[in-house]
């Protein structure tokens, strides 16, 4: 969907012609007689707001419905409670530390395995599947070292032992990647991320494929509540007015930035799918319509915590913080923030090393963020010696 698509498909207010779409701060609806009502009973159920968001999300990713959580991990939540006691997923190795978490902590205690994959490498996938497996779960690119893998060779597996695939599509969002029409089966967005782009909410999306996937998640969306509040589905759709402005930006903004950091001697590996040197940049700038986000992810030479954390609190615009895709630049230390929960070697063994530092390029002069960066290096070169080198 082109920018133009976006704008309008987000309607105006039929009954008023109020061109922003009205919010609907309203827990019950008045019913004529019992079970008749204008499409609406209940807020957990549905709600016009949270419909209009989640129409829009549906078209977005080219999908059959969307569904609007109250966090990205209630979506996932959601989509993990359609497996039964026995049920295998295979993941992607490189997954957002929440998801670990409640894959871990919270579904393999109920019976469901997980097994842990580099996806990147179609083999892996193809090694890992059994007939018991129900969901392939990959994000593409992932967090922190942005691994890119190939979702329409990954769905050919999943078709292959009769499993759904999941595409997390927070970090590509739907202006550069549409897992959908590639063969994945749901789509699962952090709202508070790109789509919302403002740091000022969080919320879930799921868009699913089929109209008995959407039932199944309608279902549990209704059944476990952790629906996504009326301000807070008006304030996604205002983020997604702009998301093809912002987002664009932003891929410019990290194109500028990993130039900058695969130049400088003190920078160790450089991840970012738009390097020719990254190991699928080939599939990124297919099946990524030339975009590759606006998150870079950089170790430093000397790999320590200490040095990262140096870093980290010598930037100026980079303001660090857990979160990303934001209109503001953040910068974070996964190792110590987004990614605590992952064990030391798991973490390590998914290319987490001890310096790597997560870059989120806001909206602002690409210049500018580059300057940050070059004045944050010589800040800690100067104040702590050779530190880096
Ligand atoms: C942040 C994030 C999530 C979780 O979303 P919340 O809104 O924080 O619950 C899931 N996946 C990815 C890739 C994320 O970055």
């Amino acid at each position: 969907m082109n920018a133009t698509k976006i704008i309008h498909a987000i309607p105006s207010d039929p009954l008023t012609g109020a061109i922003s779409v009205p919010v609907y701060q309203t827990s019950t609806f008045i019913q004529e007689a019992p079970g008749v009502n204008k499409g609406f009973d209940y807020a957990r159920s549905n709600n016009p707001t949270r419909k209009t968001l989640e129409d829009l999300v549906a078209k977005l990713e080219n999908g059959h419905a969307g569904f609007a959580f109250s966090t990205g991990l209630a979506g996932i939540d959601a989509v993990l409670k359609t497996l039964s006691f026995g049920d295998e997923i295979v993941a992607v190795d490189d997954i957002y530390g929440g998801a670990y978490r409640l894959f871990t902590h919270v579904y393999e205690k109920l019976g469901i395995k997980v097994k842990y994959v580099d996806t990147t490498d179609l083999d892996n996938v193809a090694q890992a599947i059994t007939t018991r497996t129900r969901l392939i779960w990959i994000e593409s690119p992932t967090n922190p070292t942005l691994k890119v893998s190939d979702i329409a060779g990954i769905a050919k597996i999943a078709k292959s032992v009769k499993a759904l695939l999941v595409v997390d599509n927070t970090f590509a969002s739907p202006i550069a990647q549409q897992p959908i029409d590639l063969g994945a089966d749901i789509v699962i967005h952090s709202g508070t991320k790109y789509i919302g782009g403002h740091s000022d909410l969080v919320a879930g999306l799921v868009v699913t494929k089929t109209s008995e996937l959407s039932e199944k998640i309608k279902f549990i969306q209704n059944a476990s509540g952790a629906v996504l509040g009326p301000w807070d589905c008006f304030l996604t759709i205002r983020g997604i007015e702009t998301l093809d402005l912002r987002y664009k930006k932003q891929c410019e903004n990290a194109i500028k930035v990993a130039d900058f950091l695969v130049n400088h001697e003190a920078v160790g590996e450089v991840h970012f799918p738009g390097l020719v040197t990254h190991k699928n940049h080939d599939i990124a700038r297919k099946q990524q319509n030339g975009l590759f986000g606006g998150i870079v992810s950089f170790s430093l030479k000397n790999d320590t915590q200490e040095a990262a954390v140096a870093f980290v609190t010598s930037t100026k615009y980079f303001k660090l913080a857990e979160s990303l895709g934001g209109v503001k630049s953040l910068l974070c230390h996964p190792a110590q923030m987004t990614h605590a929960s992952i064990p030391r070697e798991i973490r390590l063994r998914s290319g987490i090393k001890e310096s790597l530092i997560r870059l989120s390029c806001g909206v602002e002069e690409g210049a500018d963020l580059v300057s940050d960066l070059g004045q944050a290096f010589q800040q800690v070169t100067h104040k702590r010696g050779a530190i880096f080198i």
